[in-house]
């Protein structure tokens, strides 16, 4: 059965920011607490946004770049103690994930542990404190996602999954985007690109979703080159941040192997768009039998001809930005391959690749993707 459903309120353009006050009132929320982490705020990014605001709000910036359970209750202390109402995530995926379980936690008993998708725990989320996201990178698509995905306390990595928890407000301003480092702007713009791509071949029938995966990948495959090269390029920039929402409004159609094999290789602290970029190419090889008029309609989107060979292009791609196109180049060891395959296959998101993919399939991918 399709499922269809917007709720997100996205205010998008350049000098967005500005509306935070108003948009804060909109939503009811007096005594915000604001999530962030400490490269937002050497950026100046946080500065920024103080600037916007009339009264200074508490700020949590310990947002570690995998963000954590502990690093949630340790926001939510800070949200209790003073008092606050709502809570506004200025960073990337990290600290938009992490507001999200903060909220979670001030409104349901218990612990994270208690809430992740895979022992059915989403089901039990209810109405969260307000959540406003206001997105540093183009990339996740996290301020109008449905999952936060965190590591506990014992180490395990858990996907809370829930419509409750997509922020109410999405604030996207490309102009804090302006100094994103080449690096982040290629990983997380592959990380873009990937949710484009992956929603657009997985099982989940939702066209609306299709045609904006589709706008997202033509976006993302024409403006990442040129937002890495040129980062004060305010057309790419724009560009790569609507695709990036775009991206994320997907994300209810679904995924596939990428992040189910991306996500247990991020629990080993590699960074998530890196993965994804160098595992779209085995992970599109495995799926091309399968789904072979679909893989026509994204070289379509791409405006490639129809002799190219996509995965080749998306592995030239990431080369051409700079971001490395083997795992073996990222230290991993080979050894821990078929420990990854297995779990792989536990993801959540493995249900709805296009073509079912068991262990030994896994295995063969991220053989593939090591050298
Ligand atoms: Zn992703």
């Amino acid at each position: 059965m399709a499922l269809v459903s917007y709720m997100s309120r996205v205010q998008f353009d350049f000098g967005a920011l500005r509306l935070l006050p108003e948009e804060l009132a909109l939503l009811g929320v007096k005594r915000p607490l604001l999530v962030t982490d400490t490269g937002v705020r050497a950026a100046g990014l946080v500065g920024r946004a103080l600037a916007a605001l009339d009264a200074r709000p508490p700020i949590f910036e310990e947002t570690p770049s995998n963000p954590t359970e502990a690093a949630a209750e340790a926001a939510l202390a800070l949200y209790r103690a003073h008092g606050c109402d709502g809570v506004m995530a200025l960073g990337g995926g990290s600290a938009i994930d992490l507001a999200k379980a903060a909220a979670l936690l001030a409104t349901h008993p218990g612990s994270l542990g208690d809430y992740g998708v895979r022992g059915g725990g989403s089901a039990r989320i209810g109405e969260i404190a307000a959540v406003l996201a206001i997105p540093t990178t183009a990339g996740t698509g996290a301020e109008v996602g449905r999952a936060a995905t965190l590591t506990l306390k014992t180490g395990r990595k858990i996907a809370c999954v829930s419509f409750k928890l997509i922020p109410k407000t999405a604030i996207c301003d490309p102009e804090l985007t302006l100094s994103l480092p080449p690096l982040m702007t290629a990983a997380t713009g592959m990380d873009a690109l990937s949710h484009g791509i992956e929603s657009y071949l997985s099982t989940w029938e939702n066209p609306p979703a299709a045609a904006i995966a589709l706008d997202c990948v033509e976006r993302a495959g024409r403006w990442i080159e040129r937002a890495v090269t040129r980062g004060d390029d305010r057309e790419a920039r724009w560009q790569m941040l609507m695709a990036a929402l775009e991206g994320g409004l997907t994300f209810q159609k679904s995924l596939g192997a990428v992040h189910a094999a991306s996500h247990p290789l991020g629990a080993l602290g590699y960074h998530h768009g890196t993965l994804n970029a160098i595992l779209l190419p085995p992970v599109m090889r495995f799926n091309a039998p399968a789904v072979p008029e679909k893989i026509a309609r994204l070289k379509v989107a791409l405006g490639l001809p129809p002799a190219e060979d996509l995965p080749d292009w998306i592995e030239g791609l990431a080369r051409r930005i700079g971001l490395p196109t083997k795992l073996g180049e990222l230290g991993l060891d080979a050894a821990l391959i078929p420990e990854l395959a297995e779990e792989a296959t536990h993801e959540h998101l493995s249900a709805t690749n296009p073509r079912p993919a068991n262990a030994g399939d896994y295995r063969a991918i991220l053989e593939a993707a090591y050298r």
